[in-house]
C-alpha cells in the first residue's frame, strides 16, 4: 500500500486492502494520479451515502491545533441553520487568529430580504455568542454569489499565512471550497459533495499561491439537527434547494400549524396573530385546532403528516414540547435545521414540539 496517497474527494488516506474500511480503493487506481476512495466514488456516480462520524474529541483536536498556528480562520455557518450551525466556542479555540464569519446558503433568503440587514444582524448575534469576527460575508456557495469577493477578502486578510476553513456538517464546506478552488485554478469538483451530514473527513490541504495552504476540516455533526431523524430521500423537506417562499398564517389562540410530520407548533394565548413560517417550500404545513392536535397527529402521521413517511414512522422520536412567552416584537422560533416562524406581534404564548433531541431556540427575528 502506497502511504502518501490520498483521496482527493475527502482527503483521507487511501488503502488497498479493505474494501469496507474507510479509504479503500481497488490497487489498480494508485496508477492514477488523482485517487478516489471508494466511498467518494459511490458517492460521486451514484450519489450512494455511507455515514461517518468525527467524534466532538476529533474535532476539538483539529480546533486545538488551529489555535496553536498561525493563520486566518474562514468560520462558515448555515444561515438556514445559523444558531444550529454556529460552532460554540469556537472562539477560545482559534486563539489569536482572526475569524472570518460567513453565512452561506443566501440564495434560500426571500430576494425582499437586504444582504445588509442580514449582514449586520450576523455581526449582533457574533458579539452575543461571544466571536468578534475581522468581516462578515453572505455567500451562495452553490450559486457563486458573493464568492470572488470573498476570495479577495481572504486573500488580503491572511496577509500571507495559512487559511483554515471550518464549519459543521452540511453547511455548505465543501461546496465552497470547490468554488474556491474554481477562483484560484480554474479545476472543478475535486472535493466530494454531498446532501447528507457528516461526509467531508480529514484535513485537505489545498495550495495557495505562496507556498501557504488552504485547509478543509472536516465538519462536526451537529446533532441537534432535524436531518438526523429522515431518511435521506426526505432530505429536500428540510434542506431547501430553492429560495423561500415564507408562508404567512392568519391564527386565533387555540390553532395548532404541523410541518409534516416533523414538528408542530400551538399558539396557546394572545390577541390574533400573524406568523410567518420559512421553511422548504416542499414541506406541507397543516393548521389544525390545538384540541384536535395530538389525534390527528396520531391519525396521520406518516400519511398526510410526512415526512416520516409510513415506514420510519415507528422510529421516528416523540414529539417534546418547549413553551415560549414572546415579549418582543419580531421574535423567532427556530427549529434546528428545519426553519423557523416569526411571531409579528409580542405578548403572546406558544408551543414548539420536535422530536426528542432537535434544538429549538428563540431569537430577535432574522428577517
Ligand atoms: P459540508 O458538509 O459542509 O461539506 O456541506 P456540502 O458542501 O456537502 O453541502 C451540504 C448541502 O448543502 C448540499 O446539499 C449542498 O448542495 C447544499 N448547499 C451547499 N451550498 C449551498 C448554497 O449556497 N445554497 C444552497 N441552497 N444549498 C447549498
Amino acid at each position: 500500500m502506497e502511504e502518501q496517497a490520498v483521496c482527493v474527494g475527502c482527503g483521507v488516506a487511501i488503502q488497498t486492502d479493505d474494501p469496507k474500511r474507510l479509504g479503500y480503493a481497488p490497487p489498480s487506481s494508485l496508477n492514477k494520479e488523482m485517487v478516489i476512495c471508494k466511498r467518494c466514488f459511490r458517492l460521486k456516480h451514484y450519489n450512494e451515502i455511507q455515514d461517518v462520524s468525527l467524534t466532538d474529541d476529533d474535532f476539538l483536536r483539529i480546533l486545538n491545533s488551529i489555535g496553536q498556528t498561525k493563520g486566518l480562520v474562514i468560520k462558515i455557518v448555515d444561515i438556514f441553520d445559523f444558531d444550529g450551525s454556529w460552532l460554540p466556542g469556537l472562539h477560545r479555540f482559534v486563539g489569536n487568529n482572526n475569524v472570518i464569519l460567513v453565512g452561506n446558503k443566501v440564495d434560500l433568503l426571500p430576494k425582499s430580504v437586504k444582504p445588509t440587514k442580514v449582514i449586520n444582524w450576523m455581526k449582533q448575534m457574533s458579539k452575543e455568542l461571544g466571536l468578534m469576527p475581522e468581516d462578515v460575508f453572505l455567500i451562495s456557495a452553490d450559486k457563486g454569489i458573493g464568492v470572488k469577493e470573498l476570495a479577495q477578502a481572504i486573500e488580503s486578510y491572511r496577509e500571507g499565512e495559512d487559511v483554515y476553513v471550518v464549519g459543521c456538517t452540511n453547511v455548505g464546506k465543501s461546496t465552497f471550497i470547490n468554488r474556491i478552488i474554481k477562483e484560484f485554478s480554474g479545476e472543478e469538483d475535486v472535493i466530494t459533495t454531498s446532501q447528507f451530514p457528516g461526509t467531508t473527513l480529514d484535513l485537505i490541504d489545498i495550495p495557495l499561491d505562496n507556498g501557504a495552504s488552504l485547509f478543509d476540516t472536516p465538519g462536526i455533526i451537529n446533532r441537534h439537527q432535524m436531518a438526523h431523524y429522515v431518511d435521506k430521500k426526505d432530505l429536500k423537506f428540510i434542506s431547501p434547494k430553492k429560495e423561500i417562499k415564507p408562508k404567512i398564517f392568519q391564527l386565533n389562540e387555540g390553532q395548532t400549524l404541523f410541518f409534516g410530520g416533523l414538528a408542530r407548533f400551538d399558539f396557546i394565548q394572545g390577541n390574533r396573530n400573524s406568523f410567518t413560517c420559512y421553511v422548504s417550500n416542499d414541506l406541507y404545513i397543516h393548521r389544525t385546532k390545538l384540541e384536535n392536535a395530538n389525534h390527528v397527529y396520531k391519525e396521520h402521521l406518516g400519511v398526510m403528516l410526512q415526512p416520516p413517511g409510513e415506514a420510519l414512522k415507528g422510529s421516528f422520536p416523540e414529539l417534546v414540547a418547549h413553551e415560549f412567552m414572546i415579549k418582543d416584537n419580531k421574535t423567532d422560533i427556530v427549529f434546528s435545521g428545519l426553519g423557523w416562524v416569526t411571531i409579528n406581534e409580542p405578548g403572546v404564548k406558544v408551543v414548539a414540539h420536535v422530536p426528542k433531541g432537535v434544538g429549538v431556540m428563540v431569537r430577535k427575528s432574522l428577517i
